[in-house]
């Protein structure tokens, strides 16, 4: 397998893996870092020297820098804590459509509160444009969250320029540096921000520990969500986890040592990769020329299903754009704001490179989507010409299935053969698969109604397995086999 999923997560750099377990085989690293012996005054130096690291990465005082379980943890904290610690001057929250669903969902939660929040549309390079941020900005403004480099596209938001207008304004920006940092020169301090997340896992460094950079103006707006022992100036009270905090501390170091040197290899593996998949047609890149980090890759390919795509891609470990929206069925609202049309937006693959990768899995991977491309492609565009085939077409690549049913019936008023082309997921595709081997040999039903022993479309998403919320899919099948079945029988009675 090709591991190309980097803005997912990373895998933990063995360099970071060695510290973390140096601490975990110490015999008295394990003690509580806010204990008073030495053993424990050992394990709060650790932390320390961790805390130190971290800030150095990203020009915070170490002072400002508060360790959490992640940056979804570090974007609560910012939104929910400022909104609430600065309810009493206004309840007015602006962040941006695209957004990662932590900044998303906690506005939301906001909104049950209630409080407002302004939505900012990026423009079609998917950037926002500062002049609109302060168009939005109102009396009673506290907080503006937008993110650093968006996690789907890649693309990176000029943060020194929205932090002026906050600035200028006298509110407060926080920004989600999730998949920046590590990534590409991020200096909070020179660029006057006043909350920024990271994550650790997003550079190399365990699951499970992010922190928050609060600087000392925010301090006493901020209102925790854990009460307990005071730890980290009390806005995020728990024992603090030495060999995870170990361990964020030597993946920032390496990054900040080797990020130039890091950000010219992914760079160099994304110029391969666009160059091999340059024979493929149809494609739309979806990440900005310039302002993007270096190894991320969005491209949306049209006439081929996403889910099927990555269904055809076993070898890879890529994401579709939309992962997080997948589920719900929804294209990607990042791409869709981009200005990516909804059917070219679920068939997106997002490429993440990373330090582990050679120009050989850059290479193979653009062959492996050409190939499946093609494969996709061409089972769709089979269309049957001949004088004697009837079809019936229904549904939509926009809504995700597009089915096109071709028959030829024999004299004896049976279906002879069957041949689906068809745009759709894996499941729809087996489904189409089971149709084209049970329909041949049974009667054409005269008002188009399907003979019984084909089975029903429930029956048929139940032999493939697929989840119930997929019914309509398997709907937009029948609907296909019956009008191709109704232009058999008109055929046959006009003759
Ligand atoms: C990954 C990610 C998060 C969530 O980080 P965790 O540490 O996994 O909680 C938040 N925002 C962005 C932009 C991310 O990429």
């Amino acid at each position: 397998m090709i591991y190309l999923d980097h803005a997912a997560t990373t895998p933990v750099d063995p360099r970071v893996a060695a510290a973390m377990r140096a601490v975990l085989e110490d015999p008295l690293a394990f003690a509580n870092p806010s204990s008073m012996h030495a053993a424990g005054r050992a394990a709060a130096a650790r932390i320390e020297t961790a805390r130190a690291q971290v800030a150095a990465l990203v020009g915070a005082p170490p002072d400002d820098l508060i360790f959490t379980s992640g940056a979804t943890e570090s974007d609560n904290l910012a939104i929910l804590g400022v909104a609430r610690g600065r309810a009493d001057f206004g309840r007015h929250i602006v962040t941006a459509r695209t957004e990662h669903k932590a900044v998303l969902d906690a506005c939301k939660r906001l909104v049950k509160e209630g409080y407002v929040v302004t939505f900012l549309e990026p423009a079609v390079d998917g950037r926002i444009d500062p002049m609109n941020l302060r168009a939005a900005l109102r009396p009673d403004t506290q907080l503006v969250s937008i993110m650093h480099a968006n996690n789907e596209t890649g693309v990176v938001q000029d943060v020194a320029a929205l932090a002026a207008v906050c600035r200028a304004h006298e509110v407060f920006l926080h920004v989600d540096a999730a998949q920046s940092a590590g990534k590409i020169p991020l200096d909070v301090c020179a660029a006057g921000l006043d909350l920024v997340s990271l994550s650790a896992h997003k550079m190399y460094g365990p699951k499970g520990i992010g922190a928050l950079y609060v600087a000392p103006r925010v301090r006493p707006w901020l209102v925790p969500l854990a009460f307990g022992g005071g730890q980290e100036r009390g806005l995020r009270p728990g024992t603090l986890a030495t060999h995870q905090i170990v361990g964020f501390g030597a993946a920032a170091a390496i990054a900040a040592c080797e990020l130039d040197q890091d950000a010219d290899r992914v760079r160099t593996l994304v110029q391969r990769f666009r160059a091999a998949l340059g024979s493929l047609a149809d494609l739309r890149w979806n990440d900005h020329p310039t302002a993007r980090l270096p190894g991320v890759v969005s491209l949306s390919i049209a006439d081929v299903e996403g889910e099927s795509l990555l269904a055809a891609l076993p070898e890879l470990a890529v994401s579709s754009g939309a992962a997080c929206d997948a589920s719900r069925g929804e294209p990607s609202y990042v791409l869709r704001a981009a200005g990516v049309p909804a059917e070219l937006a679920q068939s997106t693959l997002r490429i993440a490179f990373g330090r582990g990768n050679t120009p050989a899995d850059a290479e193979r991977a653009a062959e492996l989507i050409t190939a499946a491309v093609a494969r996709l492609r061409a089972c769709y565009a089979r269309r049957m010409t001949t004088g004697d085939w009837h079809s019936g077409a229904a549904g939509s690549q926009r809504s995700g299935t597009h089915v096109i049913c071709q028959l030829r019936a024999d004299h004896a008023g049976r279906v002879a053969q069957v041949h689906f082309a068809a745009y759709g997921c894996p499941a729809v595709m087996a489904a189409l698969d089971l149709l084209e081997q049970r329909w041949p040999g049974l009667p054409l039903g005269g008002d188009g109604a399907l003979p019984a022993a084909l089975g029903t479309p429930v029956e048929w998403a139940q032999a493939v397995a697929a989840p119930v919320e997929k019914l309509g899919r398997f709907l937009v099948v029948e609907d296909a086999m019956r009008l191709a079945t109704l232009s058999a029988v008109d055929a046959a009675r006009g003759t």
